[in-house]
C-alpha cells in the first residue's frame, strides 16, 4: 500500500507555470491571474514555474517576455522562478523511487505498435482522445529495446479500498469529478523515448518541492489531475487543492492557443487586458489608473466569487 498522501495544509502556496513556447496571450493571461487573485485572496504566496522540460517546443526569449508582460500587468512572483530544465536530478529520482516500488517499468512501444494494437481489435479512438495504452510492456520487453518508462496504474491507489475503480477528486469550481485512469488513459509515461520528461511527473514534483497547496489553472487540465493524484499518492507527496478556470475560446470554439493563432498579448494597455481576463474570470468592470489599483480592487471581488463556489460545489 502506498503511504497515504497528506492532504495539503499550512500556508496557501500558489504558481503560475507557463510554457516558455511563446509570449503570453489573452487565455494564458487568464490562467496567471487567477492563480494570482486566489493567492493573494488567501494572504499567500504566487510562485512562477516555468515548464521548460519540452526543449525542442521552447524559444528563445519566451522567457524574459513572459515575465515582461506579467511585470507590466502587475504580476510579479514572490519567489525567483524555478525552472524544469534544471531539475532532471529530481525528475529522475523520483522515477527511480517508482522504479524501486515496481511502479514504473520500461515501454518498448511505438505510437504505430499503440495503434495497431487497438486497430487489431477493431478500436479506433477519437483524434481529440487520448489513446489508451493497452499494457503491452507490464509483463516485461520480450527482448525488444526500452523506449520510455511508464507508471503502473494501479488498483491499490484507485477507488475505494484497493477495489479498481474511478479516482475521485474535487475541483474548487466544478465540484467532484472523476475519471477511470487505468480504462481512459493506461498506464502512462513518466518518461519519454527521447529522455524528456513527461510532463505529469515534472508537474507533481515541482508542486511538491515548492510546497503547492492551491493549482488554479485552466479547465483544459482538469483531465490531467487524476494522474497527477495518483503520481501523488504513489510518491506520498501532499496533494494540493485544485481549481480550474474557464477558458477563453478561439472562434472555432476549441481553447485559444499559440497553435491556433492566439495574437501575443497587447500591453499598450495592461489595465483593458486584466478587465478582459478578469471578465473571462467572473469580475465585474473594475475601473482604475492603472494595474495596481485595477488589481487591489479585483481580489476583494475574486474573494466573493470563490466563496460563490464553495457553497455552489459542495451541493
Ligand atoms: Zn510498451
Amino acid at each position: 500500500m502506498a503511504p497515504a498522501a497528506a492532504a495539503a495544509s499550512g500556508p496557501y502556496r500558489g504558481r503560475f507555470a507557463p510554457s516558455p513556447t511563446g509570449p503570453l496571450h489573452a487565455g494564458s493571461l487568464v490562467a496567471a491571474l487567477g492563480s494570482w487573485l486566489d493567492a493573494r485572496a488567501h494572504g499567500g504566496r504566487w510562485l512562477l514555474r516555468i515548464e521548460d522540460t519540452d526543449t525542442p517546443r521552447c524559444v528563445a526569449g519566451a522567457e524574459a517576455a513572459i515575465l515582461g508582460q506579467l511585470a507590466a500587468c502587475g504580476l510579479v512572483a514572490d519567489a525567483p522562478p524555478l525552472r524544469q530544465s534544471a531539475r532532471g536530478p529530481a525528475y529522475g529520482a523520483a522515477l527511480e523511487a517508482l522504479r524501486a516500488a515496481g511502479r514504473a517499468y520500461p515501454c518498448a512501444c511505438t505510437r504505430k505498435d499503440i495503434e495497431a494494437h487497438w486497430a487489431a481489435r477493431g478500436v479506433r479512438w477519437p483524434p481529440e482522445a487520448e489513446t489508451p495504452y493497452p499494457g503491452t510492456c507490464r509483463g516485461g520487453l520480450q527482448g525488444r529495446p526500452a523506449r520510455a518508462w511508464r507508471f503502473r496504474v494501479d488498483a491499490r491507489d484507485t477507488g475505494v479500498q484497493g477495489i479498481a475503480g474511478p479516482v475521485h477528486w474535487h475541483d474548487r469550481r466544478l465540484g467532484p469529478q472523476q475519471q477511470d485512469v487505468a480504462q481512459a488513459v493506461g498506464d502512462f509515461v513518466l518518461q519519454r523515448a527521447d529522455g524528456l520528461w513527461a510532463y505529469q511527473l515534472a508537474v507533481v514534483v515541482d508542486d511538491a518541492a515548492q510546497g503547492i497547496t492551491d493549482v488554479v489553472r485552466g479547465e483544459d487540465l482538469a483531465d490531467n489531475t487524476p494522474r497527477q493524484i495518483l503520481l501523488q499518492r504513489a510518491l506520498g507527496v501532499p496533494a494540493p487543492r485544485y481549481l480550474h478556470l474557464p477558458l477563453v475560446r478561439a472562434a472555432d470554439g476549441r481553447k485559444l492557443s499559440k497553435q491556433n493563432g492566439a495574437e501575443p498579448l497587447d500591453l499598450r494597455d495592461p489595465v483593458a487586458a486584466l478587465q478582459a481576463a478578469g471578465t473571462v474570470l467572473g469580475l465585474p468592470r473594475i475601473e482604475a489608473a492603472g494595474p495596481g489599483a485595477w488589481l487591489a480592487q479585483a481580489v476583494p471581488a475574486w474573494a466573493g466569487i470563490i466563496a460563490a463556489f464553495a457553497t455552489r460545489s459542495r451541493r
